[in-house]
């Protein structure tokens, strides 16, 4: 991928603008990115040691270089919110409708953030 530090640039800038708006210092969240396009377009996987205040950020390039940068910004928020109900999260991963709501609940959060950030 020819623009891989550039658009790992973009990600780096966008998630560390959401935690410092957010005011989420209370999670150190690593950021990983990957230049592998599988079968599921994933933007960004997600993952919490919520118990030690800990997040991993793996994401996909090809797919964030598609991206406006209103759109990675739109991303950022979504995964930041995971990752801050990640402990309610955890409990339902592994029940279906539970599990939709939870998305459901984040992506509704997510709108509502982005309506008052500037
Ligand atoms: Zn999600």
């Amino acid at each position: 991928m020819k623009d891989e530090a550039l658009q790992t640039a973009r990600v780096i800038e966008a998630v560390e603008n959401i935690l410092e708006e957010l005011n989420v210092t209370y999670v150190d969240v690593k950021i990983k990115t990957n230049t592998k396009m599988g079968d599921e377009r994933v933007t960004c996987e997600t993952t919490t040691d919520w118990e030690y205040r800990q997040a991993s950020m793996d994401w996909c390039l090809p797919i964030v270089a598609v991206l406006s940068d209103l759109d990675l910004r739109r991303t950022a928020v979504h995964e930041v919110v995971h990752v801050m109900v990640a402990e309610m999260e955890m409990q339902v991963k592994d029940k279906d409708l539970p599990n939709k709501l939870c998305e459901r609940a984040v992506e509704n959060v997510t709108r509502a953030i982005l309506e008052i950030l500037p």
